[in-house]
This record gives C-alpha cells, structure tokens and sequence, in this order.
C-alpha cells in the first residue's frame, strides 16, 4: 500500500482544450486542465507537456479507463452509466476524511445533467452543516469532470465557484443540459431543484400549453 507510485501520463483533447490525465498501475491519480480558456485568467498560452510514454502498452489500464470516460463524456453521454469508472489512487482517497467523503457521495450520486447545492452535499456526506467543508473539498478535487465538482452550486441558484474558471463550469452545466447552466445564461433559478427531481421528486416539466 505504501509503495511508491510510478506515476504516468496522458494527455488527450477537450472541447475545451488539453488535458493531462495522470495514475499510477493501481489507479488514477488526477485529470489537469492545460490552458482552459476561462474568461477569468485571459487567452492562457497551453503549456502542453508533450510527455510521450515508453511505447504502445505503457498506459496503465486506469489511465485508459479515465481517457474513454472523458471522450465519453464530451461527445457521448449516453453510454457514460455503461462505462468503468477507474479506480482512484490519488493519497487523498487513501485516508479517511471529510474531503474523501463528499467525493466519493459527489462521485457516485450526483449524475450527468443533475446539481447538487453544497448544502445538500453537506448533509450527503454526514454533516449537514459543514457547506464551507465542502467548498474546501471542491477546491482539493484532484480528479475534476469525473468527480462532477462542477455541478455543485450554490442553493440561490448561482453558479458558485470553480477552479478551473466560473466559465468552464458554466461550459460543463450547459454540456449536461443541466438547469444551473441555463440559469448562468440568464434565467431563473432552480439549480438545486434538479437533484431532488432526480431523486424522484418533483419532475414538473409539463409542456406549457399555448394560449
Ligand atoms: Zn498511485
């Protein structure tokens, strides 16, 4: 357990720019966005690392798991709840903590399209009344998109912050078709609706009539 990962990289296209997905044989480690356009940090130049690894064969089967996941995720939804999801071996999920705990209730509950206001995840995790936590917790997310850290939100509706920019988490909302993302587009507010919905609540989606 305590051995040394020998960590790897891949690094793949984004709609949204490069990213670096990087693990060791045992797991996944992290996924890092290079050179995201962000209306926060202006046109930053991608600093691409064009780490090349030893040949065909060298990539471990997480990192593989975690690049299918990702190509899944941006052009076909749809086949996501049918993939592997890899398994994790950044130190942060190796030890018990409050951090380890809302990512793993983030990962396994909240899905594609739904939010979940930090609040709600709070209590998801076992303490309703640890909401900053959780903002501390996003923030130490190594392993963003694929723990969906971009759809929590705040419980006004807005759309809370995000480490890799307000504007990419805004981008992934709308890529899910989540209500948050169209709130952010200038709308109304009900972000945290979606995921009582989802729980089999309150899905009121008639189709208005015409009068
Ligand atoms: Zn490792």
């Amino acid at each position: 357990m305590d051995e040394t990962c020998e960590m790897k990289y891949k690094v793949m296209d984004s709609p949204l720019g490069k990213m670096e997905i990087s693990g060791c044989e045992q797991g996944l480690h992290g996924i890092k966005l290079h050179g995201w356009k962000t209306p926060d940090t202006g046109p930053a130049e991608a600093a691409t690392p064009t780490e090349q690894l030893g040949g065909p064969g060298a990539v471990p089967e997480p990192l593989l798991q975690c690049a299918a996941w990702l190509d899944a995720y941006f052009r076909e939804p749809l086949v996501l709840e049918g993939l592997p999801v890899p398994v994790l071996h950044h130190p942060i999920f190796q030890k018990e903590s409050f951090t380890r705990q809302v990512l793993w209730k983030l990962l396994k509950l909240v899905k594609f399209g739904e939010t979940v206001s930090y609040q709600q995840l709070a209590a998801l995790a076992g303490n309703p009344r640890a909401a900053r936590a959780v903002g501390g917790a996003m923030r130490s997310n190594p392993i963003p998109i694929l723990i969906p850290c971009h759809r929590v939100v705040c419980s006004s509706g807005a759309v809370g912050n995000y480490s890799g920019g307000v504007g990419v988490k805004e981008w992934l909302l709308a890529h899910e078709g989540s209500p948050a993302g169209k709130a952010a587009r200038g709308g109304g507010s009900r972000a945290a609706e979606s995921w009582r919905g989802a729980l089999g609540g309150t899905a009121s989606s008639q189709p208005a009539g015409r009068d």
